[in-house]
């Protein structure tokens, strides 16, 4: 049995929705049908109009997404549109774009796709702010917010505009909003750089110890700890890392967004083959995204681009991790959602 061909179906590997229709890998599209990194409001200035951009996901072929604000937004009066045009001038989380989100997503209240709204606004170095933060959500917006993130723990690229890393004074007064998301069963995805190509692991030891503070939290680690800053690690020393944490913290998610993962890593030679058995051995560990920010110089060919660079990964995947990641098995059970990813077809 192959999959069943729907009329005007988008491009995209959700066109399968015949329930007893399993996926055809060799006639599907690769790309995820989720998108679990999506930024909806930029850093600053204009964003895409909230209708333009469901529309891309739907065109896609994206039918799941959680939909993030911006973890570092600039002044309003800056004029700036990009954090890193703007040396010195300061980017902090701010409530305004997940208000914005909010608003949009309930005025329209999109079913495909079906968007996650994800409170962006927690600054990580001042966690006594947070627990009145999501009272005032939860006042103005009851039950919306399903996700947390993406927030930042230590983000090198934000250096010059006076981030720094939380401390581990810090991560231990998280304590009462971990535990707000626990009881809620609402995952969070935190930015955590490794470290740098001169010192690969500088910042692991904040990763680890917010795992081992919060075990029980389901904790989504943005980009797996990659960024521009580290381009040369040796990914077996990455993969080495990834598979002790994950072994030890089974409520551990990897993300995979970011086209820098494909640009830096995975499109070296014999890279691909290592990460695609890595993920393999941990077909439920990890979701995709594209971590596509909405600013209104960007067009669909951008989003769509974005989606077939950081989907490359999946044509590399056995079949399980396939489903789990590409298919959107993994995203429903971490967002706790009743949906159910198609069986991928025998290979004939
Ligand atoms: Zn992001």
């Amino acid at each position: 049995m192959t999959a069943v061909a729907i009329g005007v179906s988008p491009a995209g590997a959700g066109s399968v929705l015949a329930l007893d229709a399993c996926f055809d890998r060799a006639r599907e599209p690769y790309t995820s049908v989720v998108d679990s990194h999506l930024h909806t409001r930029p850093f600053g200035g204009k964003a895409i109009p909230f209708e333009e951009l469901t529309g891309y996901l739907h065109k896609s072929g994206v039918r799941y997404a959680s939909m993030y604000g911006i973890g570092q937004t600039l002044p309003v009066d800056s004029g700036c549109t990009y954090y890193l045009d703007c040396p010195g001038v300061p980017v902090t989380p701010s409530m305004k774009n997940d208000f914005v989100n909010a608003a949009n997503y309930l005025e329209e209240r999109p079913e495909d796709p079906e968007l996650a709204l994800s409170m962006t606004f927690m600054d990580l170095n001042h966690p006594e702010t947070i627990p009145s933060g999501i009272d005032l959500y939860d006042k103005e917006f009851p039950g919306a917010f399903r996700w947390a993130g993406e927030v930042n723990l230590v983000k090198q690229a934000l250096f010059p505009n006076q981030h720094e890393p939380a401390t581990s004074e810090n991560i231990k007064n998280w304590a009462p909003f971990m535990k707000v998301l626990r009881d809620r069963g609402i995952p969070i995805t935190i930015h955590s750089d490794l470290g740098s190509d001169a010192e690969p692991t500088k910042y692991l030891p904040l990763m680890e110890e917010t795992l081992r503070r919060y075990p029980q939290n389901k904790i989504v680690w943005a980009h797996m700890g990659l960024s521009k800053e580290l381009s040369t690690m040796n990914p077996d020393q990455h993969i080495g890392i990834m598979k002790r944490l994950l072994d030890r913290y089974p409520r551990l998610t990897l993300d995979l967004s970011w086209r820098v993962l494909e640009d830096q890593y995975f499109s070296k030679p014999g890279v691909r083959q290592k990460y695609a058995a890595f993920l393999d051995r941990y077909p439920t560990r990890a979701i995709p995204g594209t971590d596509f920010v909405a600013a209104a110089n960007k067009d669909y060919q951008v989003y769509a681009e974005e989606l077939e660079v950081t989907s490359r990964i999946n044509k590399a995947l056995g079949d399980e991790a396939f489903r789990g990641i590409a298919l959107g098995r993994n995203y429903f059970r971490l967002l706790g959602i009743d949906r159910t990813a198609p069986e991928v077809c025998a290979a004939r």
